[in-house]
């Protein structure tokens, strides 16, 4: 079969080659692919500055976003033939930490974890791969291609969990979010904030084209300029940039009793003229919560799945931008400026 590997932290190393039939150890269910999403991470494995292979060998297969279809069902029959599936990404760590123990591996303490396609295990975007029924996420069969679309999901599923639990450490009734970014985690941010019935706002750096067409199509509002302009006090902020100055503007603009979830990642850049203590002194007079979040465990994969089959598909469908075929991975990972989410599509759905 074929496969898209790269040879972490080198640049330059990543080709579609042959490679064997997946191993039979990764798991009983054996899955084709369907499509792969492709994200910042998947670009930077490729430029070389992400990732670690598995151990004893040079190579990864690359992907994290999956969806393929069940070509050999599980021996205990969980699975049929035919089914749509997601594998998860993070996998626990052997020792394991107080959180792998009890399934939140998302929370992993000891940073050992693994994940599919990133660190130290395969990832998805082979003709064939196989997978433990127990890290297999069945698809809404409705929701065909946009499965591919769960993984973020489940990032941004869990984000919104952390974000309301930590919001009603007192009497809380949040009706403004802000979502910083309108990528594909900004964008599924607003489409989860509408489902939970609030009044959304997203900001983005572009005036036109899909991004401000699909916040509007949500029922959200989109705005562009600072977060510092904006003209009302957020009581949940979702930051999805990772951007100094949204991070900073963020801090100070939510109101009193606040809650920053941070997503983004990002290094470097400018930020306002403010400092630390300054940002801090604001969070302490305003009980404002700063909180990071990544990765998801199982219940926000679940989560996720609910979310997207309730949401509208021809919406979920304008999020995907453009399909390349797996021989044309260098495309695929190179990012356009009109671009939202591409995908690999290995197979018809
Ligand atoms: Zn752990």
């Amino acid at each position: 079969m074929k496969a898209i590997t790269v040879e972490p932290k080198k640049p330059g190393t990543i080709r579609y080659e042959d490679v064997p039939e997946p191993d039979i150890r990764d798991g009983s269910l054996l899955v084709e692919a369907v499509a792969v999403g492709v994200c910042g991470t998947d670009a930077e494995t490729a430029e070389g500055k992400y990732g670690w292979a598995p151990p004893g060998k040079t190579r990864l297969v690359l992907g994290h976003e999956s969806l393929g279809r069940v070509i050999e069902p599980d021996p205990a029959g969980r699975f049929k033939k035919g089914d749509l599936v997601v594998g998860i990404v993070r996998r626990p760590d052997p020792v394991p930490c107080p959180n792998c123990a009890i399934g939140e591996w998302d929370m992993c303490r000891n940073g050992q974890y693994t994940e599919r396609g990133i660190k130290q295990i395969d990832g998805y975007m082979s003709d064939h791969w196989r997978i433990e029924p127990e890290y297999a996420i069945r698809v809404d069969a409705g929701l065909g291609m946009m499965g591919v679309l769960l993984e973020p999901t489940t990032v941004v599923a869990k984000a919104w969990e952390v974000a309301i639990e930590v919001g009603r450490r007192a009497f809380w009734e949040p009706r403004n979010v802000l979502v910083t970014g309108a990528g594909p985690i900004g964008l599924l941010a607003a489409l989860l904030g509408k489902q939970f019935g609030l009044a959304v706002h997203v900001l983005d750096r572009v005036e036109s084209g899909a991004k401000p067409d699909l916040v509007r199509a949500l029922g959200a509002t989109y705005h562009t300029g600072r977060v510092a302009d904006l003209e009302f006090e957020p009581d949940i902020i979702i930051e999805c940039t990772g951007v100094g100055l949204v991070i900073t503007d963020s801090l100070q603009k939510a109101g009193s009793g606040g809650v920053i979830l941070l997503t983004g990642v990002g290094s470097g850049g400018p930020i306002s003229g403010l400092s630390i203590a300054d940002i801090a002194t604001g969070a302490v007079l305003g009980n404002k919560a700063v909180v990071g979040s990544v990765n998801a465990n199982k219940r926000h994969w679940y989560k996720a799945g609910e979310a997207l089959a309730r949401a509208d598909r021809q919406w979920l469908s304008q999020l995907v931008t453009r399909y390349e075929s797996p021989a044309n991975f260098s495309k695929a990972l190179h990012r356009g400026p009109d671009d939202i989410k591409v995908v690999i599509q290995f197979s018809a759905v």
